[in-house]
């Protein structure tokens, strides 16, 4: 996980600072809990003897914008008595859901549209790829935003320029209600679709057992050492 992050459209000087917080913070961390840290390595597979992990075969990358491809003739085999994997998260598969690689096929990340269906979007993680809470939420912000404005501007821009001089309350108004008319105005699912969603539903709540309301089923599910 990056320790920290350069604002939006940042300067040099600005992610130069950012890259030194990082360092700092690292080097607090390893004078604190005496570790050792190999930047730029890939994980390519399991070094197992006698049915045991017993290390990890290690590639070292090459950095090219957010892509890290392992380098040619750099894996070596990186022994250790204990492995302790990270956790994190990728998109599910989901049958009928075009993916490329670990990823569902969005767009672009500023405007991220399903490329199978013109009005899916995606925010947060599973477009960023970046597993921080912070990073997730001002993104689905930023797309949040600006899908209303293109709703509002390729929908109904009478409606919204007709208020454009109102004071900024009835301006948002009416900016909610030309966006209510954009989303009543969306072609309606047809009785067997609604039925097809409502099917998968019901599959996934048995999956998982939830029978009847949510408050009992979280109650069965909640693990007991949930501080
Ligand atoms: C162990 C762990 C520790 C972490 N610690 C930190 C931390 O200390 N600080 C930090 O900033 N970040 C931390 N993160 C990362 C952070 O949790 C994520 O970056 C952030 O939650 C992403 O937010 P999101 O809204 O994009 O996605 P999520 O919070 O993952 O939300 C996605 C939601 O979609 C639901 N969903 C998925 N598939 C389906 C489906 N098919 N149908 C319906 N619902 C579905 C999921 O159940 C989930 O509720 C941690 C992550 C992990 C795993």
């Amino acid at each position: 996980m990056p320790l920290a992050q350069p604002p939006d459209n940042a300067t040099a000087e600005q992610i130069a600072k950012t890259e030194m917080v990082r360092q700092k913070m690292l080097r607090l961390a390893r004078d604190r809990y005496l570790f050792r840290f190999q930047d730029r390595r890939l994980t390519t597979g399991l070094v197992v003897e006698h049915g045991r992990v017993v290390g990890l075969k290690v590639a070292e990358t090459k950095i090219e914008g957010r892509k890290a491809e392992p380098m040619p003739g750099s894996e070596y085999e990186l022994r250790a008595p204990l492995v302790i994997s990270s956790i994190g998260s990728v998109p599910e598969f989901l049958p009928g859901i075009a993916m490329k690689g670990e990823y569902y096929t969005f767009t672009d990340e500023d405007l991220p549209r399903y490329s199978g269906a013109d009005r899916v979007f995606g925010v947060g993680n599973v477009v960023t790829g970046q597993g921080n809470i912070r990073v997730s939420l001002v993104h689905s912000q930023k797309v949040t935003k600006q899908l209303i404005d293109e709703y509002l501007r390729a929908e109904n821009r009478g409606a919204a320029e007709s208020v454009s001089f109102a004071s900024a309350k009835a301006r948002a108004a009416g900016q909610a209600q030309a966006l209510d008319q954009a989303i009543e105005s969306l072609p309606s699912l047809s009785t067997e679709q609604v039925a097809a969603i409502e099917r998968r539903i019901h599959a996934r709540q048995e999956q998982v057992g939830y029978t009847s309301d949510y408050d009992s089923w979280i109650a069965k599910v909640t693990p007991p050492d949930l501080e």
